[in-house]
């Protein structure tokens, strides 16, 4: 259970490759790269994982234990797979049984009442529509599930489909009050892909704050919360190149959320165009643009939210929002692998600094 104390983290690895891997039992997310140079040392401790295939992808809870806690912190790290697994329960909308498949079957018609859990991310979904004016919107979710399948079946969705489907999208149609979730429209749905993973990598990290250990690494597939350090040294992340093998970039991460949104894991290509799972909600069609956005914000769900809404709103609108938005810093790159930065980092090589 125990490793070195040593971590890198990778930020965005495809996901179906990662389980095809676990199956033949050869995975392994970290590559050997020792440890950063740091004056702060390590304490005397370990880091203990825990991992899960959950919500789609691979769940990876790593945690600094301080010597002689060992077990407490892998007790600690199962509890929060445990956690992840119930919040999947209620808020998949691949779960027929899920309280968002209830609201989902619901639109159109009266209230649908949920627990707090899916308040409280409906209410992020309705609050990062609201802050991005729409890049980010969970009620594309017709329009996902169909791209989805036209991905699948490797063709484009028909403009004339796009069209009717485009008329169900609309962040202002969700009603959210009196313990319930309307959808004003029949034939609407929530889609949580783009912020429930970040969402649920938050709630593991305050789990394991309120069990005494405040410093681990949730990895909700690429989708990161990050409390502390290992024992001294800050935890290390890794974001892969979009185009090729390898690490773009390498950081030593604050406290906080990291997420990265990108086209090379889920994608396809016609007539050697490339068309990515995120979709511009304005158009109902691929954003286009850009490769990769990586986003640091104060949490999780902002990180997870934010790289999707900067990946649709491209290079220059992507940047501009990052830069105005408080506790937030950005790392976009074109589909040519140009690098945009935030004011607030600074690459040198593939060493990633965060400079306020
Ligand atoms: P991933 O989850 O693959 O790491 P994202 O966080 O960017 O990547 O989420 C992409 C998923 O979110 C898509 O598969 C789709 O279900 C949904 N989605 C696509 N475009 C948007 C959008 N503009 N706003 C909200 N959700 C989106
Ligand atoms: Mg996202």
């Amino acid at each position: 259970m125990s490793a070195p104390v040593s971590a890198v983290h990778r930020v965005g690895l495809a996901a179906a490759a990662v389980l095809a891997l676990a199956a033949l039992g050869l995975w392994s997310r970290r590559a050997p790269v020792a440890a950063p140079a740091s004056p702060a040392a390590a304490s005397p401790g370990t880091v203990v994982r825990a991992t899960r295939p959950l919500m789609g992808t691979i769940f990876e809870v790593a945690v600094w234990a301080p010597a002689g806690r060992e077990p407490e912190a892998a007790e600690a790290a199962r509890a929060g797979l445990d956690l992840a697994a119930a919040l999947e329960e209620t808020i998949s909308e691949w779960k027929p049984s899920s309280e968002m498949s209830a609201v989902n079957r619901g639109a159109g018609g009266p209230a649908v009442p949920v627990g707090p859990d899916t308040r409280d991310l409906v209410g992020a979904m309705v609050d990062y529509a609201r802050r991005t004016d729409g890049a980010f919107d969970a009620t594309g979710g017709p329009l996902f599930r169909l791209w989805e399948r036209c991905r699948g079946e490797g063709r484009l969705l028909p403009p004339d489909e796009v069209r009717s489907l485009l008329r169900l999208v609309g962040w202002r149609k969700i009603e959210l009050g009196g313990g319930a979730v309307r959808l004003s429209e029949p034939g609407m749905s929530l889609g949580t892909g783009a912020i429930g993973k970040g969402w649920a990598a938050d709630r593991v990290g305050a789990l394991l704050e309120s069990k005494g250990f405040p410093d681990y690494i949730v990895d909700a597939g690429g989708d990161l919360r990050i409390g502390g350090s290992r024992g001294g040294p800050s935890w290390t992340v890794e974001v892969k190149q979009p185009r090729r093998e390898g690490a773009l970039a390498r950081l030593d991460a604050r406290p906080g959320g990291i997420a990265t949104s990108g086209d090379y894991e889920r994608y396809f290509l016609i007539d050697g165009v490339r068309y990515s799972h995120i979709l511009d909600p304005r158009t109902g069609t691929p954003a286009r643009g850009l490769s990769s956005v990586t986003v640091l914000a104060p949490d999780a769900t902002a990180a997870d939210a934010l790289a999707t809404a900067l990946f649709v709103l491209g290079a220059e609108e992507g940047l501009a929002f990052a830069e105005r938005t408080p506790g937030v810093q950005a790392m976009l790159v074109r589909d040519s692998g140009d690098v945009l930065l935030t004011r607030g980092l600074r690459l040198t090589g593939d060493r990633l600094e965060v400079l306020r």
